[in-house]
């Protein structure tokens, strides 16, 4: 499932911007997003920004230097796929695979836009094809395949691209011999693929299972958030499994669950601390931490 895009109030095109000229009062300043404000006010753009947990105002700078992790109260920024790329592996050393594969609107599928059309939107906005990046890499010396997904994307929904990158990601691994490291940050199965996007949670277990067979090492870390048919297939069948801390891990929201089981959920459902005391996550990662722990698994499993 994807979030579709809702227009944001007060964005040109939109009723009450421009034309209907709304006086003051209406114009709450809630409307003014911080990003598209600073301008306005004097302030170089995006130079400062407010933690969306302990509501400090940050530099950005500062920020972006602490791994985007708010250095008050440690909330993990959501990264996208390059910057992700950047805070695990050795300088350099990403070599991306596959990137010239592009989805394809098969099914002719229109929602609120043609399928087609936000494509084309998302790969503008993105300058990407899909919202994965896979590639070989190193980690503290080590040789991995690296897969790591791009909510800036169509919120990291997979599609045939992304199961495809996955399942050759893995197949690489299975033939090197090398370690298969998959950050997952998704919305779940991509809609507008309908069945073959759900098509993808079979073909990337299959080839997990072939990893598996021949004692290939797969780590699986989780981000915020990691939802849908991603959490029900690849992301759950790691050989081991990271999480970063207070990242969202769940199948299906926890309003639709609530309103299912007609019962209070208890507190901290769905995050990964809260997984890990369950069982379905063997450690909860600091972002600081994860390159060095990343490696470890590597040296533990004597890969
Ligand atoms: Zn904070």
């Amino acid at each position: 499932m994807t979030q579709p895009k809702q227009p944001t109030p007060g964005t040109p095109g939109t009723p009450g911007s421009p034309g209907s000229a709304p006086s003051q009062a209406e114009r709450s300043w809630l409307e003014h997003k911080p990003e598209t404000n600073g301008k306005a006010a004097g302030v170089p753009e995006g130079l400062w920004k407010r933690c969306p947990n302990c509501e400090a105002m940050l530099y950005a700078k500062q920020v972006a230097q602490n791994l985007h992790v708010c250095p008050d109260c440690d909330y993990h920024y959501r990264i996208d796929a390059i910057q992700r790329i950047e805070q695990i592996c050795d300088p350099g050393s990403f070599e991306p695979m596959w990137s010239n594969l592009s989805p394809r609107d098969t099914l002719g599928f229109h929602d609120r836009i043609p399928y087609k059309e936000r494509l084309k939107n998302e790969q503008e906005k993105t300058g990407q094809n899909d919202a994965i990046q896979c590639g070989r890499a190193f980690i503290k010396g080590r040789g991995v395949v690296l897969a790591v997904m791009d909510n800036r994307f169509m919120m990291a929904s997979m599609g045939c691209v992304v199961g495809e990158k996955i399942t050759r990601a893995i197949e690489l691994g299975t033939e090197t011999d090398r370690p298969v490291i998959i950050v997952s940050a998704s919305g779940g199965a991509r809609m507008q693929e309908s069945a073959l996007s759900l098509m993808q949670m079979s073909k990337t277990s299959a080839a997990l299972a072939r990893l598996d067979d021949v004692g290939g090492l797969f780590i699986s870390v989780l981000t915020d958030p990691t939802t849908g048919g991603v959490t029900a297939s690849f992301a759950m069948l790691g050989d081991v499994i990271l999480a970063e801390r207070e990242a969202l891990i769940g199948f299906a929201g926890p309003r639709v669950i609530a309103n299912t089981v007609r019962q209070d959920l208890p507190e901290g459902f769905q995050r990964a601390e809260f997984l890990q005391e369950k069982g379905f996550v063997d450690r909860v990662i600091h972002r600081h931490d994860m390159r060095s722990e990343i490696s470890r698994v590597i040296d533990y499993a004597g890969k």
